[in-house]
């Protein structure tokens, strides 16, 4: 088989989605593509990301945990992936040089706007947790007309940093998690954190869930399963996972290297099966 020019970078990556989901959308949208799943550590990643591109390597996805450092490959970065300080998307220019770009924000948004047709102006917003992916969270809710966002997180000061990175003192705070039995409730609630891989549970309170709040975990599968129970128990509208938010930020990948956008309510659907929701939506 040929080498491969797309691909996503991992360590681990064996469980990735990505892959399958990249081969539908080329299947669907009619162009030939070989996306292929590298496993590399950090200290590995720049000799082996330089390989794949010497090898024809066009466009590499990033995930855990390789996000932030990709950065520094980049000659250029989008936007969003400077504001957030993180890269899930690189695109080898003409000059051999990579750009970054980051698709979680718009993956996210994407997934609660058009396939789940909520509107997101004006709630009140809490965030859970302020790695990579509660960085991409809050920039993109708020660019999405969140009026007030909460962010907690259990190291306080990473909290802080996020709030601080994001400069809207008016419409953005942090807490201490022990506080958040006295926060009121809240119309949007996002799960940011990674405890759930671990199967820990959060013990949160439910007074946090306002009447028809929604309640969405990044992850999906059983490591959103807690939250997911726990939104349920406390009457949430809807209680979501980030399955969708993963098949849209790959559409969003796919579209900056194919200048096409793919449908993506097949494949969503096929692993939705796979992986179901049991939700009340
Ligand atoms: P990360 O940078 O490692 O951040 C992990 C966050 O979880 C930190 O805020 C950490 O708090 C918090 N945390 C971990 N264990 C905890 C616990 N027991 N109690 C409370 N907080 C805890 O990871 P990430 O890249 O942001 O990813 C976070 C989640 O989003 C992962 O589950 C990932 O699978 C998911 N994700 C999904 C998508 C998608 O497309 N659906 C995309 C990106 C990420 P400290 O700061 O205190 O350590």
């Amino acid at each position: 088989m040929s080498a491969a020019e797309f691909a996503v970078f991992g360590h681990p990556v064996a469980h990735s989605l990505s892959p399958r989901i990249h081969a539908r959308f080329a299947q669907d949208s009619g162009i030939p593509l070989h996306y292929a799943a590298i496993d590399v550590p950090p200290a590995a990643f720049y000799s082996r990301l330089e390989q794949f591109g010497d090898a024809g390597g066009r466009g590499a996805n990033v995930t855990l945990p390789l996000k932030q450092i990709a950065v520094a490959e980049c000659a250029e970065l989008s936007d969003f992936a400077r504001r957030i300080g993180a890269v899930n998307t690189l695109t080898r220019r003409l000059d051999r040089h990579w750009r970054g770009d980051n698709t979680d924000g718009a993956g996210l948004v994407r997934d609660l706007t058009e396939r789940h047709a909520l509107d997101l102006r004006g709630r009140r917003g809490l965030i859970l947790g302020a790695g990579g992916a509660a960085r991409a969270t809050a920039f993109a809710l708020l660019d999405a007309g969140v009026e007030q966002l909460m962010i907690v997180n259990r190291t306080p000061e990473r909290a802080d940093a996020l709030a601080d990175a994001i400069g809207d003192p008016a419409h953005v705070h942090t807490r201490y998690w022990d506080d958040l039995p006295n926060l009121g409730s809240f119309e949007l609630i996002v799960d940011a954190t990674s405890a759930g891989h671990a199967r820990e549970s959060l013990h949160l309170p439910f007074g946090l869930v306002a009447p028809r709040a929604l309640c969405y975990h990044l992850s999906y599968g059983a490591a959103a399963v807690a939250f997911l129970a726990w939104a349920r128990a406390a009457h949430a509208g809807q209680a979501l996972d980030g399955l969708g938010m993963l098949v849209e930020q790959a559409a969003e990948s796919f579209l900056i290297w194919h200048d096409v956008r793919p449908q993506t309510d097949a494949i969503y659907a096929e692993l939705r099966a796979e992986l179901p929701l049991h939700a009340t939506d």
